[in-house]
């Protein structure tokens, strides 16, 4: 039976469930999870999460009124949330033999500058979010380009797909590092477009605007300031850049606005707030963690972005310590898979590199609540707790031969979700729901 009436998204999910009430850290504190071996999941009309338990004690009630989804036998998990990635960027992935700086100048920059023509922005788009779906990726914070048209074509894209989103207008304005054909004209060019997409899309169904300078280099003071003003006005938006990713770009903006530290140039503009977010955040000390921490701000950790362009090992032991909210991004088109699992996987070598381990627990928690606490979402998505949209992946632990036979000889529930978090990728997301519905199903 199929059902795709707005009215009626009432539905009950049997599977083995999974969500998390914090971070259960590197020791695994099982306080931290709720897991129903033997669960149901209860979405009401609205496609909010009504109750979930063992499914022996669904309530009477939610058991007569609402159709029944049957995943017996696999893994139901909050949507997995991708902190920092750039739906631009989706026809660069794995392109060859450059850091940061020089990949932006020989890749990304050219290969933006299509997102001119809004039918181009709104074909890659499309498949971007679907490749979310496919990876079981049900949020995102994301770079669009510099062009109105290309946020205004991913707003659509993703209102289309009912999906919880924050994007907004990249900002740069500063020569020679944003290079001419992807530069603001003015100031005030910049902010009238800046406010006319805040307007037409900002709290509109489930989208949520966030203000995007690229990062420090490409931005004028002046520009910064503008950022700083608009934030400082309406303080429900959200901000999101670059911050400490390689150690040239490091350099040069110590060159450029003679800073002790990176994020000091955030903070001299009024950048670092609540609703912040900072991807990467390499090359920063505890002093920057504890004014992250103290502003509520967060960081997207990337950790197939960083291996691929050498940038560097992120810290999220001393990130985590220091109280700072974590997300982790794929970062497409630097990092190298859509999948959330593959990288965790990657967040694990980053970990182990540096004589620390990521236990599944924290890595699922890190790609679903801990990425919503990041985007200042939790409000509304990351776990499974009463009144959260129901948005949630389906995993198949026996995806592929090689994950099967691993599961088959576990002999705990975490070492399965170890070998499902090191293992997986898109083969193991069976379905992805929204808002109750499944948006996508593998091999349908
Ligand atoms: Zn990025």
């Amino acid at each position: 039976m199929t059902s795709t009436a707005a009215g009626n998204r009432a539905v009950v999910v049997r599977g083995t469930i999974l969500h998390y009430l914090a971070d259960p850290g590197e020791t695994s504190n099982p306080a931290s999870w709720e897991l129903f071996e033997d669960g149901a999941l209860a979405v009401d009309n609205q496609g909010k999460v009504a109750w979930a338990g063992p499914a022996s004690r669904l309530p009477h009630r939610l058991r007569q009124t609402a159709r029944q989804e049957d995943h017996r036998g696999k893994l139901i998990v909050p949507g997995f949330v991708d902190t920092h990635v750039h739906a631009s960027q989706v026809d660069i992935i794995a392109s060859f033999g450059e850091q940061l700086l020089q990949w932006l100048e020989r890749y990304t920059f050219p290969t933006e500058a299509k997102f001119a023509d809004r039918a181009h922005a709104r074909e890659v788009f499309g498949f971007f979010l679907d490749r979310l779906l496919e990876a079981g990726t049900t949020t995102a914070s994301v770079f669009p380009t510099v062009h109105s048209v290309s946020v205004d074509a991913f707003f659509e894209q993703a209102a289309a797909r009912n999906l919880r989103m924050l994007s907004g207008k990249v900002l740069m304005d500063r020569a020679p590092f944003a290079p001419d054909f992807l530069r603001d004209a003015s100031i005030e060019q910049a902010e009238r477009d800046t406010r006319e997409l805040i307007e037409r899309w900002h709290g509109k169904g489930r989208l949520g605007y966030s203000l995007t300078p690229r990062f420090a280099p490409t931005s004028t003071e002046a520009q910064l300031a503008m950022v700083g003003r608009l934030l400082k006005e309406n303080p429900s938006l959200w901000l999101q850049t670059h911050l400490s990713e390689n150690r040239e770009e490091v350099a040069l903006v110590a060159e450029l606005f003679g800073v002790r530290s990176y994020l000091d140039v955030y903070d001299r503009f009024g950048l670092v707030t609540k609703k912040s977010l900072f991807a990467h955040s390499i090359y920063i000390d505890d002093t920057d963690r504890r004014k992250l921490a103290r502003a509520g701000s967060s960081v997207a950790f990337c950790p197939t972005s960083n291996l691929f362009l050498g940038s560097g090992l992120f810290d999220l032991h001393a990130t985590r310590e220091t109280k700072v909210d974590v997300g982790m991004g794929t970062d497409i088109g630097a990092g190298t898979s859509y999948s959330m699992l593959q990288t965790l996987n990657e967040a694990y070598k980053v970990t182990a590199l540096q004589g620390r381990r990521l236990p599944a627990h924290r890595g699922f928690y890190l790609a679903t609540l801990g990425g919503a606490k990041a985007l200042d979402l939790d409000g509304f998505i990351g776990n499974f707790a009463p009144g959260k949209e129901a948005d949630f992946t389906v995993l198949d632990w026996y995806a592929t031969p090689t994950l099967a036979r691993r599961v088959k000889v576990a002999q705990t529930f975490d070492e399965r979700l170890f070998a499902l978090m090191t293992l997986g990728d898109e083969r193991a997301i069976a379905a992805t729901y929204v808002l109750g519905h499944a948006a996508y199903r593998r091999h349908s």
